[in-house]
């Protein structure tokens, strides 16, 4: 059994969904699961209608939806013939639903609603996927991931109930894969016990493909992006960025803990606890061998460069002149923690406290003003946070070249410069 995840780009349009298809002949003798986000920049649109019809813009709130339709439709008509209309019946029942909704007046929180409208982008891009792979002769079954996804109602960030979820699998999954080789379903999505929809986090795909690969004790899971690998720093800054063909569990943890968008940090942990390796592949050079994540301890990784812009610097300088002690570094973290703030560098001296965090404006604006309760408050804005995994004292030279350090902070494996 293989877990194969197809993100927004892979599932962009109707070449790109061709080419998806050409995929999955390369692999004929496998029993897959297809994992599918919602096409290209779906979810965005979503977000703004709901956005919308939250503001009480009822109309606008239709209108964007009418265009995500459209679009859907479109795409549909290019690819599908013998299943063009039963397709279109099945998505208009489910633009209906949201039509529903969108001419109810908001009554609950926005999270919620939030989840009843943009769990949409999957539920269209897989019927559609579904239908096309279909024709093609790729023989599949659709499924809604709300039926097996079992969560709590912490929409927008829902969590998994591994146990009904684990059964929902066994019971309403496996016999699939007796008849199919092939089950098509969405990522990002699932549902409470009452059947409403949730979502995982945005980019949540990836742990849906993970938590599929745990509890159905796959060979592997595969991420098919529009890069050829995990690279070593952005290629967009970086042109001499290469591709690292191994890593280990631990390794990408650091990099995404560290800010490198390259898998959902969730992502991790399902196949670490069952030894799964995840493989990232490039979906438009699908010879391309990739990266692979696995348990090994990789040697000689080249230094790996995250950059993170729009970092903000908290100086909290002591009131009374007093160390910064115990109760002072209590009381940060316990902000942070109220005001759900992660820190991406903290450093301490006598009297200061630093505190490095995305500059988010009105985050910082009630951390700041917490924080004035007790220290005195300076923000210093427009900084960015390099990180450099092994490092050597050449590279992080070359680098910081010409830029004026703010801070820096280092450990045998690491350093970091927030830089100005
Ligand atoms: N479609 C969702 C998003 O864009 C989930 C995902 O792509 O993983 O955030
Ligand atoms: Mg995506």
């Amino acid at each position: 059994m293989k877990i194969f995840k197809f993100g927004g780009a892979s599932v962009n349009n109707v070449d790109r969904i061709r080419q998806l298809a050409d995929i999955l002949r390369l692999y004929p003798d496998d029993k897959k699961m297809v994992v599918i986000s919602a096409m290209g920049k779906t979810t965005n649109a979503l977000e703004k209608v709901v956005k919308a019809f939250f503001d009480g813009r009822k109309e606008e709130a239709l209108q964007l939806f009418e265009h995500i339709k459209k679009q859907h439709l479109n795409t549909a008509k290019y690819l599908l013939v013998t299943s063009a209309n039963a397709t279109d019946a099945r998505l208009l029942d489910f633009f209906t639903e949201v039509e529903w909704a969108l001419h109810d007046k908001p009554v609950k929180d926005f999270d919620y609603y939030y989840d009843q409208i943009v769990c949409v982008g999957e539920l269209f891009s897989s019927t559609i996927i579904s239908a096309y792979l279909n024709e093609q002769g790729i023989n599949n079954i659709w499924t809604d991931v709300r039926d097996i996804f079992r969560t709590d109602d912490h929409f927008r960030n829902a969590g998994i109930d591994r146990e009904q979820t684990e059964k929902n699998i066994r019971d309403k999954v496996v016999p699939f894969f007796d008849e199919y080789d092939i089950v098509v379903t969405q990522g990002f999505i699932g549902a409470t016990d009452e059947n409403e929809s949730t979502t995982l986090g945005r980019e949540g795909s990836d742990y849906s493909a993970a938590v599929f690969g745990n509890l159905l004790g796959a060979e592997d899971v595969t991420i098919w992006k529009d890069v050829a690998g995990i690279m070593n720093a952005d290629p967009k800054i970086f042109p001499a960025a290469v591709v690292m063909p191994e890593l280990s569990y631990d390794e990408l943890i650091e990099m995404a803990y560290y800010g490198a968008q390259v898998i959902h940090p969730k992502t991790i942990k399902p196949l670490e606890n069952k030894n799964i390796p995840l493989v990232v592949k490039c979906f438009i050079d699908p010879a391309l061998p990739g990266t692979v994540i696995h348990h090994k301890t990789i040697k000689n990784l080249p230094p790996v460069f995250v950059i993170k812009q729009n970092q903000a610097l908290l100086h909290l300088h002591s009131r009374d002149f007093s160390f910064i002690g115990e109760h002072a570094v209590s009381r940060l973290y316990h902000l942070l923690a109220q005001k759900n703030i992660t820190p991406n560098l903290i450093q301490t001296d006598a009297v200061t406290l630093m505190v490095c965090i995305d500059d988010m404006e009105d985050e910082i604006g009630q951390l700041a003003a917490a924080a004035s309760e007790i220290f005195d408050v300076q923000v210093e804005k427009g900084l960015s946070l390099l990180t450099i995994r092994h490092y050597t004292e050449e590279t992080a030279a070359e680098m910081t070249a010409g830029k004026y350090i703010v801070l820096k902070q280092q450990s045998p494996h690491t350093v970091q410069f927030l830089l100005r």
